[in-house]
């Protein structure tokens, strides 16, 4: 239970009590029909995803890190193959190239949008090179047409990491709908989060449609007929369910999040730190989701301390970069130059960032990194 000055990363509660009612009704009428795997949510919150992202198809899963390794699976990456991607993210990104024995390229972040920086990739590619795994890191979307062109020019895949930019758009395209195949996390915390564990793909392509349905589903497109080995993958009822309330809101959510950001941008504007871009720079134009509000500053530990002084949490997305991980070093055949990706690790710091959080929570937060500034200046 979190005091009554006490600010949280996120705040799930504040969130599931306005939509508690709407909510509780649904998994009561869940729990009553006991349908609980592949039920009428599944299918029906499938098919709202789908017209909400405009995919043709969406497939659940079982959480955002499957999702990555079915969409690998589907693309036909395996050993031998290389993967590009982004040392600056959650681990699960990497995981699922090593899955599929596929090796990891990883190519420099640009500083000031944290994504992988486009013109750093073709450098990167060889004739092994599949695909390009672009993560719309913190909800802000990677220059998809720069990326585009690229993996039209070398016919690579490209398989979207949107675990934390559900809604979030590039030239009025939803992320995950703009390379091959799009993979998203349901995590709790992730800006659409269910309560529990949870994750789905989307495409346009039938047949790599078919192919992430079957290997979700033990390899099996007619029950008992078993044509590969797949896996069990599978979003339950009860949280397809709270999944079809919450996606309602998603604008909205994700348009609070906008002004959560921008208020604290306001409130920081004159300090010594680097604000994350409010708007997206790049090729066309993007719509960012703010799953994070990610900062740069050399005083991050002196700022982390106060504010825990203060009762309110921050946290430092991500403290390593992915090419200095034991798990991932070994897996690399050359050692990435990423000077980027290691100075924003070193001065990385994300503030509290949610619908619900207040303007006067936010000044307050803001308050305090700024007296932390003075008194270092
Ligand atoms: C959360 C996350 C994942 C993994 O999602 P899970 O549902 O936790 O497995 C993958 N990639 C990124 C960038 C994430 O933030």
């Amino acid at each position: 239970m979190t005091s009554l000055n006490s600010i949280p990363m996120v705040d799930l509660r504040k969130q599931y009590l306005a939509l508690a009612d709407e909510i509780n009704a649904s998994l009561s009428e869940v729990l009553e029909k006991t349908h609980f795997i592949g039920g009428e949510n599944v299918q029906a919150f499938e098919r709202e995803a789908a017209d909400y992202l405009g995919a043709k198809h969406a497939i659940s899963c079982a959480n955002g890190t499957d999702a990555l390794h079915l969409a690998m699976l589907a693309a036909g990456i395996g050993p031998g193959d290389e993967v590009i991607t982004t040392p600056f993210t959650f681990i699960a990104t990497v995981e699922a190239i090593a899955y599929v024995g596929a090796t990891p390229v990883l190519v420099d972040v640009d500083k000031a949008s944290y994504n992988i920086d486009p013109a750093l990739i073709e450098a990167a590619i060889t004739n092994k090179t599949r695909a390009i795994v672009p993560v719309h890191l913190f909800g802000m979307p990677c220059d998809m047409q720069a990326i585009n062109s690229l993996a039209k020019q070398h016919k690579l895949t490209i398989i979207e990491d949107c675990a934390q930019s559900f809604g979030a758009t590039h030239n009025g395209k939803q992320t995950g709908t703009i390379g091959s195949i799009g993979s998203f996390s349901f995590f709790p915390s992730k800006n659409l989060g269910c309560f529990g564990d949870g994750g789905m793909l989307s495409c346009n392509d039938d047949d790599l449609a078919k192919k992430l349905q079957v290997l979700k589903s033990h390899g099996s497109a007619e029950r008992y007929i078993h044509s590969v080995i797949g896996y069990n993958s599978r979003l339950d009822e009860i949280q397809a369910a709270i999944l079809r309330h919450k996606l309602k809101k998603i604008d909205h959510f994700n348009s609070e999040r906008r002004r959560v950001a921008a208020h604290y941008c306001e409130c920081l504007s004159d300090l010594p730190v680097q604000l994350p871009q409010l708007n997206f720079v790049g090729e066309g134009d993007a719509i960012p989701v703010f799953h994070q509000f990610t900062l740069l500053t050399d005083q991050r530990a002196a700022i982390q301390k106060e504010l825990q002084d203060n009762q309110i949490a921050s946290a430092i997305y991500y403290p390593i970069p992915l090419h200095k991980q034991e798990a991932i070093n070994g897996l690399l055949t050359s050692t990435p130059h990423c000077p980027n990706a290691e100075a924003l690790s070193e001065q990385c710091m994300s503030l509290p960032i949610y619908p619900e959080l207040d303007n006067q929570s936010i000044e307050r937060i803001a308050g305090i990194v700024k007296n932390v500034l003075s008194v270092a200046a």
